[in-house]
Order: C-alpha cells, then sequence, then structure tokens
C-alpha cells in the first residue's frame, strides 16, 4: 500500500452535501465513517469489523459505550420530567448532583451550562465579576503557553493562540501568559523550566489579577503535555499568596481520568473555580458546569442587583444530563480502581515503546499515555506522521487520532487488557512499517 500525502485526500463529492463536520478541512480528509452502534470500547460500522475507540470519542466516554446503568437512568428520568427551566424550578437529580459534586470538589457552589466552553466562560466571568462586587476590579487573566478551554470568545482568549483562531485575534481579550514546564519519562530538564515558569508567575502576579487558568496537570489538545504534581502545588501556593482566583479547567482531567477523582485533588490543589464536562455525563450528553468556592457565591448576593450573576443557558441543568451525571458518579464511586489501577496497565506497554528510536518524551498520567513521534521536520499540527499512523491504526481496528506528531491513548475505563494489548500492538507495528 502506497502512504503517501495523496492518499490521505479526498474529494468533495464523497461528502455529504448538507452537514458541516468540526475541526475538519474536507479538501484534505477522508469522509467520516458512519458507526449504527457501539458498545463498550467497540465502534461497529457497516460491513466492517468494529474499531477500538482508543480516545474515548473525543475525551468524553468514560465508562463505555451505550452503558446500560447510565443509559437506564437516562430513560427513567425521560419518562419523569425531561426538561424545566431552571429558573423558579429545580429539580431531584439536580439537587443530587449539587451535593455530590460539592462534596467531591470542596466547592460548595455548582452553576450548570452546556458544554466545556461555556463552563470556562461561566469561570472567567465569576472572577470578574467577583473582583468588581467586592469593589477592587482587576482584569490581568494569566493562562499558560499550549494551553486549550474551548471555542467560543472567551475559552478562545485564554487558549493558545494559533492558526485555529488567528481570524479572530483582534477581537480576542488580552491575556499574560507564562510557559507550560511539560514533562516525561526520564526526563532530566524539567526543574529548571519549572522554576523559569515560577518566576514569570510571580512577576506577572505582581500587576493585579483577576484569575489564574490552567488544566491540571495535563493539558489536552496542546498535545497531552503533562506536568508533575509538584509543580501545580507551587503554583496554587503562588497564586493564593498573591490575591488571585485559581481557575482549574478539569473538563478534560475531570471524573478519573489523571487516576484521581479530580486532577487538582491528585495534584493536592484546591482551586477557587473548577470547569467540568467531558467525562460529566459519561459521555452520554452534552453539560457543563462550573464550581465556586462559597467565598465568591457570596460576592453575588445583596438586594442591589449589580451582584447578580446575569447568565444562564436555556438548558441549564437538564435533568437527563443530571441523570446520566448521577449514574455516572455512581458507576465512580462503585469502582475506584478502575481509574486509579489505570496507570498500571498503560505502563508496561509505555515502557517497551520507550526503547524504539521513533518514539521520544513517553509520558503517563492516570489514563491517559502519549508520546511524540520522533521525526526530523517539526511542522506541528499540521505535518503528517500522525494522519500516516491514524490511517494505519484505522485499518487495525484502533481508532487513534494524533494531535500531529502526537500519539495518545485515553481509552474509556472498561477498556480490556486484550483491547488495550490491541491498541499498543497496532502502534508499535504502525511505527515499523510507516517510518
Ligand atoms: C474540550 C475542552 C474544553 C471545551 O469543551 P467543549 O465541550 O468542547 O466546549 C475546554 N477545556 C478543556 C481542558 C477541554 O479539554
Amino acid at each position: 500500500m502506497n502512504y503517501s500525502q495523496q492518499n490521505l485526500h479526498s474529494s468533495i463529492d464523497e461528502w455529504d452535501r448538507n452537514l458541516w463536520p468540526p475541526f475538519t478541512q474536507i479538501s484534505t480528509s477522508k469522509p467520516p465513517q458512519e458507526i449504527s452502534n457501539a458498545n463498550g470500547a467497540l465502534l461497529f460500522r457497516k460491513d466492517q469489523p468494529p474499531l477500538i475507540d482508543a480516545i474515548s470519542s473525543w475525551w468524553v466516554t468514560l465508562h463505555g459505550h451505550s452503558n446500560p446503568y447510565i443509559a437506564n437512568a437516562i430513560a427513567l428520568q425521560a419518562k419523569q420530567l425531561e426538561q424545566i427551566i431552571f429558573a423558579d424550578f429545580t429539580h431531584p437529580q439536580a439537587i443530587k448532583l449539587g451535593k455530590r459534586l460539592s462534596q467531591l470538589t470542596g466547592l460548595e457552589r455548582l452553576f450548570f451550562s452546556d458544554n466545556g466552553s461555556t463552563a470556562v466562560e461561566v469561570a472567567i466571568k465569576m472572577a470578574c465579576q467577583y473582583w468588581h462586587n467586592i469593589g477592587t476590579p482587576k482584569y490581568q487573566i494569566i493562562a499558560f503557553e499550549g494551553a486549550y478551554h474551548g471555542d467560543t470568545f472567551g475559552a478562545m482568549a485564554v487558549g493558545e493562540r494559533n492558526l485555529f483562531n488567528a481570524p479572530f485575534e483582534k477581537l480576542l481579550f488580552p491575556v499574560s501568559r507564562v510557559p507550560w514546564p511539560s514533562t516525561w519519562l526520564n526526563d532530566s530538564t524539567v526543574e529548571e523550566r519549572e522554576q523559569k515558569t515560577l518566576k514569570k508567575l510571580i512577576d506577572l502576579l505582581e500587576k493585579p489579577t483577576a484569575a489564574v487558568i490552567l488544566e491540571p496537570l495535563v493539558q489536552g489538545a496542546g498535545g497531552m503535555q503533562m506536568v508533575r504534581p509538584s509543580f501545580l502545588e507551587s503554583v496554587a501556593k503562588i497564586v493564593k499568596e498573591s490575591n488571585t482566583l485559581l481557575i482549574a479547567d478539569e473538563v478534560m482531567t475531570g471524573f478519573g481520568r489523571c487516576g484521581e477523582i479530580f486532577a487538582s485533588k491528585a495534584a493536592k490543589v484546591s482551586p477557587d473555580l473548577m470547569t467540568l464536562s467531558k467525562g460529566l455525563t459519561g459521555g452520554f450528553l452534552p453539560m457543563g458546569i462550573t464550581m465556586a468556592s462559597e467565598e465568591i457565591f457570596k460576592t453575588f448576593l445583596g438586594s442591589d442587583p449589580k451582584f447578580t450573576f446575569w447568565h444562564g443557558h436555556s438548558f441549564t441543568a437538564n435533568p437527563l444530563g443530571c441523570a446520566a451525571a448521577n449514574a455516572s458518579l455512581d458507576l465512580l464511586e462503585n469502582d475506584k480502581q478502575s481509574y486509579q489501577a489505570f496507570k498500571a496497565k498503560h505502563l508496561p506497554y509505555i515502557e517497551d515503546l520507550m526503547k524504539n528510536k521513533k518514539v521520544k518524551k513517553a509520558r503517563v498520567t492516570g489514563t491517559i499515555a502519549a508520546f511524540d513521534i520522533n521525526i526530523k521536520e517539526e511542522k506541528g499540527y499540521l505535518n503528517t506522521a500522525g494522519k500516516l499512523l491514524k490511517k494505519y491504526a484505522l485499518e487495525n481496528g484502533v481508532f487513534i487520532r494524533p494531535l500531529g506528531n502526537i500519539v495518545y491513548l485515553l481509552p474509556p475505563l472498561c477498556i480490556s487488557e486484550s483491547q488495550l494489548e490491541h491498541c499498543y500492538k497496532t502502534i508499535k507495528n504502525g511505527l515499523e512499517s510507516l517510518y
């Protein structure tokens, strides 16, 4: 087979005439494949062998596809109460979820929205209005290089400025940035890079700052870039001492992905605001949540309407989403091993891959494993090494979606030993045959 670049292209005629897919350049991609049903870690296609979903369908599918316990909870809820306006009314699933997440995160107040991006928008707005409400407005926001926080305007503003948001650059509010000292197994350079970042952070914090936002432990879309828990602890300490707010964007890292229920917990960090989505409903339904401390919440109280948080979405606290989230939490609580013991499953394979000259910067945090393909020309997201490996994997029954030359596995918790072994074997063989 010829894996030339030509092989990756398609004609627009092969695509659906009405649909506009996300994050896709149609002229240089193959049309999507139709999935008729999915179960556990497997995706089923018409007349073709099943695929192992090694990236949890963009990191959302937590326990597995079509998990019967969550499916049942949604079905029961749909027959009881499908939706209700969440101002003037509340409902049992929301109340239950509020109690549970407040206990699990240590943040008392839960604000609902629709996805990760809106959860981030809410967090940024809460942080800014908090300072406004207490009469000391602050506007500097500090974020990390390489960060991804979503695709709405505020979320784009705090994310890394790149090709994806270049057309909107002039419309994005200014954000101060510090480097993300990512690390990997056998990395001997991290200490120095961490110190540089901490120093820059301290310098920036001399200016009044509304919030510091980060993805705890792992930057996702930025390339599964992992930092040491001790680094996060230092950042949190510095932020706390400089009288500003810490926003932990746990949209990807939450719900066991990093080996603990939340990455903040794994790093012993207590943020003031936390954003959740993706795995929140077990990956069944779109829902976003912003958790806020009682201290922040209290500053929004008062008879003057100016203190109110004037923000809401039509589907706020959708009962189906809440029912799915509660069911997903049941599963997590009943089987902590499923995420706590996941790292040990990745490690032997990753250690084996590290012997390969085509692999560099191998790394693991909880259920997430990643490495860089060691290629000569570095062209970031647009290079083809990852695309070719993806194509090879698809032909061998594994769905991966490398970020440029960064290959990662982020499988649903239910993936079996043999399925995981097949994923790694396919990647290893793919690297051999392609480069
Ligand atoms: C995916 C992601 C978002 C955006 O979530 P959407 O639901 O896609 O809007 C925000 N932050 C992080 C860390 C993410 O991984």
